[in-house]
């Protein structure tokens, strides 16, 4: 089928524009099955989701070696639903979800590795900490208590603008916090991902030090539904 060629060319074309160490989580949100199977016949492995029930679902029916990443905002209640098998929580935005997100994990006898989200871009409607309140929970000492989550990196959203100036110092700042708390040696962190750039601007993401780009329209094309939060 002609989308699944265009999936596969995407992929392709943008993979061997970027150098080795940057990661490619391709966001699946309200695409199918299909469209990710095309994707892991590559040999990829690292989807996005948004929804909780939509990443159950789509849980449920594909592979189990595919690594799940879930990016959109979290409710403390839904953890437990995808606390035995997510891969990589990358929008935590207050310390009540990170206390769940370290209960469940401990159910499931594991360690969940979680990035802080960082509100970096001027919409009102984005979540995330700003500077002062991350590097709070990082110095809480009750913080130093959940010791099945690790705190991995950060990930951040610029502006939705055409003003290429303003995305660039948002990444900046995120990218000179980045540096800032990875060499202040945190308790239950290793920090080494910056989840930055989307479909419209991972270019400059990663030219503001991104090593993580989420990806999902560029490679699937429009997404069927529109999600009212981007
Ligand atoms: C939907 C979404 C993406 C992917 O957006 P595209 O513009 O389709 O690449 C990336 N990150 C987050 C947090 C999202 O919600």
């Amino acid at each position: 089928m002609k989308e699944h060629i265009d999936i596969i060319e995407n992929y392709n074309n943008i993979k061997s524009s970027l150098a080795e160490n940057i990661e490619i989580v391709a966001v699946s949100k309200f695409q199918s099955t299909e469209k990710i199977m095309t994707l892991y016949n590559l040999g990829h492995r690292n989807f996005g989701e948004n929804y909780v029930q939509e990443l159950i679902e789509k849980y449920n029916q594909l592979p189990k070696d595919i690594q799940w990443h879930f990016i959109g905002h979290l409710q403390s209640n839904k953890v437990k639903y995808i606390a035995p098998f997510i891969h990589l929580i990358h929008s935590v935005d207050s310390f009540k979800l990170l206390q769940e997100i370290n209960k469940q994990a401990l159910k499931n006898n594991r360690i969940i590795n979680c990035l802080l989200q960082i509100h970096i871009a001027q919409e009102e409607t984005k979540f995330g900490f700003d500077f002062n309140e991350a590097e709070n929970l990082l110095n809480n000492p009750q913080f130093n208590q959940l010791h099945n989550i690790k705190i991995t990196g950060l990930m951040g959203m610029a502006t939705f603008t055409n003003n290429t100036q303003q995305i660039e110092s948002e990444f900046l700042s995120l990218k000179n916090f980045y540096d800032k708390i990875q060499h202040h040696r945190y308790p239950n962190t290793d920090i080494k991902i910056l989840s930055m750039g989307m479909s419209n601007d991972f270019n400059i993401a990663i030219q503001y030090g991104s090593n993580m780009v989420r990806l999902g329209t560029i490679l699937f094309g429009e997404r069927k539904i529109q999600n009212n939060a981007r």
